[in-house]
């Protein structure tokens, strides 16, 4: 026997009739809820750790700068000792100069009481009392002086042209003797000679060999990269370790722009690039007591940050593999959420839908009933109800057998189907050959209009093999308006009742409940 039923097609379930009611925003997705915590977790991590970071950098800069200051401090110490040691020896040729008596003793004695008060010092040079000419009038080292002049100095030039130059620290220079140390560089501290009018007499001066500053700057460790320097206040360079540029020793650096800051501020630190090597450094400076001469600390950032860069590329390759692996941990969780969130919209479908239809079941018709009537009560707008049932089945089933009937109503439903269109609707199998159909929202009239479209269809549905006559189905209608005061049960028994007065009346109709 051939069978001409039209057949669902197999996209059509429950779901394209009506909404399932699902958990809805963020509570509905766990995996949101995992990325968002995670998320928030590896925010957390990477906030704490850059705060870590950043507050050992400080104390790292911190650290450096107390470290270069305590060398600053030393060498301070260290200058302003020495040259006090220099200008009591000047102070000393100085009085002694000025007897008158002097002049009557012999040369030896003149020498032994000019350079009595003369210290001796490690690096000390030669101690001069030059004239007003620059002449030498006596040499610490010799007590018949080498005839010799001066004037061209610049320390001669400074006390000679000012009556108020006090001590005077000269450029470095090197020395005009034939000695075996005339090339090594010196620097002098000079004085003043005047008579008691202010005249200009001459000048005391005394030169001392810079390996001084060699010997006080060797013994202290600043790492390879880091100089330690003394600039006067004109930025002539007076000594440097270890030296960033050739033959700097005596330039001026007044024009570079840390050192104009430095001679501006007279103490304290910044970070600046430097002009010899182009280098980051930690500057840190202080004047000598109250001489024109700046100790500078110029620590290289590079050393100063070298433990905390070690320190920082550990912690962040560890952070990074951390927070990777929070990342592929929530991944995987997501990915189990999705599936099982999957698997669970399956079976609820499956649970809620009828095998042979694919409409949905008794089970969710009962559920969505209830929640459709109690919205109906709540928004008072009307709701309507179909019964429907296919007009002499047993006698179809014994025409074509059980699979012929179960064609006939697959077939059956996907007409009613069909003529349903609102997302709010619910089309049913009440049972056997019957069908239920919620129409929420929809008064008696249209109601009837898709009761009748679902007759007139079914009516159509193409002849089953050796039938004459075509499918019919009998419809009962009732609906619940606020003026009805019916309850969910009386509804139905509407239906029902207006179902059986379809039968009655000759089957293939439609009828309302009065
Ligand atoms: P009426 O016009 O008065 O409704 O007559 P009817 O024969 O349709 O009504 P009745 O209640 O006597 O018989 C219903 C028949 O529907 C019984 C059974 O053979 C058939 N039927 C019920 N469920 C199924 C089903 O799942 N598959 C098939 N093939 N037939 C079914
Ligand atoms: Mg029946
Ligand atoms: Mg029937």
């Amino acid at each position: 026997m051939e069978l001409r039923l039209q057949v669902i097609p197999a996209d059509i379930s429950p779901m394209t009739v009506r909404r399932t009611p699902h958990r809805s925003g963020i509570a509905g997705r766990p995996e949101i809820l995992v990325i968002l915590g995670s998320s928030l977790t590896v925010f957390a991590i990477l906030s704490i750790v850059t705060f870590l970071l950043i507050r050992e950098h400080a104390n790292a800069y911190q650290a450096a700068t107390r470290s270069a200051t305590t060398i600053a401090q030393l060498i301070d110490a260290d200058v302003l000792r020495t040259v006090e040691l220099y200008d009591l020896t000047l102070q000393g040729l100085i009085a002694a100069a000025q007897r008158d008596d002097l002049k009557q003793v012999s040369a030896q004695i003149r020498h032994l009481v000019l350079f009595d008060r003369s210290v001796t010092a490690r690096y000390k040079g030669d101690i001069l009392l030059l004239d007003k000419h620059g002449d030498v009038l006596a040499d610490s080292s010799l007590t018949d002086p080498k005839p010799g002049n001066f004037a061209d100095r610049d320390y001669f030039i400074a006390h000679a042209f000012n009556r108020d130059t006090g001590m005077f620290i000269s450029r470095p220079f090197k020395p005009r003797c034939d000695c075996d140390d005339k090339d090594e560089w010196r620097i002098s501290f000079s004085r003043r000679l005047s008579s008691s009018t202010g005249e200009f007499l001459g000048v005391a001066v005394a030169s001392m060999r810079m390996a001084y500053f060699d010997q006080l700057f060797n013994s202290l460790d600043i790492g390879t990269d880091s100089t330690l320097a003394i600039i006067n206040d004109d930025g002539i360079l007076l000594a440097q370790k270890p030296f960033l540029e050739d033959n700097s020793l005596g330039k001026n650096l007044a024009g570079r722009p840390n050192v104009v800051r430095m001679l501006r501020e007279g103490s304290g630190s910044f970070n600046g690039e430097s002009s010899a090597d182009q280098q980051q450094r930690l500057y840190t400076f202080s004047k000598v007591g109250n001489l024109p001469l700046t100790v500078i600390v110029a620590l290289s950032i590079d050393e100063v940050f070298a433990t905390w860069r070690r320190t920082a590329i550990v912690i962040s390759g560890a952070t990074g593999v951390l927070c990777i692996a929070l990342f592929w941990l929530t991944w995987l969780l997501c990915r189990e959420l999705r599936l099982r969130h999957t698997a669970e919209q399956e079976l609820a479908q499956l649970a809620a839908t009828d095998a042979l239809t694919g409409v949905a079941n008794r089970r969710t018709l009962d559920q969505t009933l209830r929640h459709e009537w109690f919205r109906a009560q709540r928004s008072g707008k009307p709701m309507s109800v179909l019964m429907i049932d296919a007009d002499h089945f047993k006698a179809f089933n014994d025409r074509h057998g059980h699979q012929g009937g179960d064609e006939a109503l697959r077939a059956l439903a996907g007409v009613i189907l069909a003529n349903v269109h609102r997302p709010t609707d619910l089309v049913a199998r009440y049972g056997g050959e019957e069908f239920s159909v919620i129409l929420a929202e929809t008064d008696n009239d249209g109601a009837r209009q898709i009761a009748e479209r679902i007759r007139a269809d079914v009516e159509q549905l193409p002849l089953v093999g050796g039938d004459e006559l075509p499918m019919t189905v009998s419809i009962g209608i009732s609906t619940w308006t606020t003026s009805s005061e019916m309850s969910l049960e009386q509804l139905l028994f509407a239906a029902d009742k207006a179902l059986y007065q379809a039968k009655e009346g000759g089957r293939n109709r439609v009828v309302s409940a009065t």
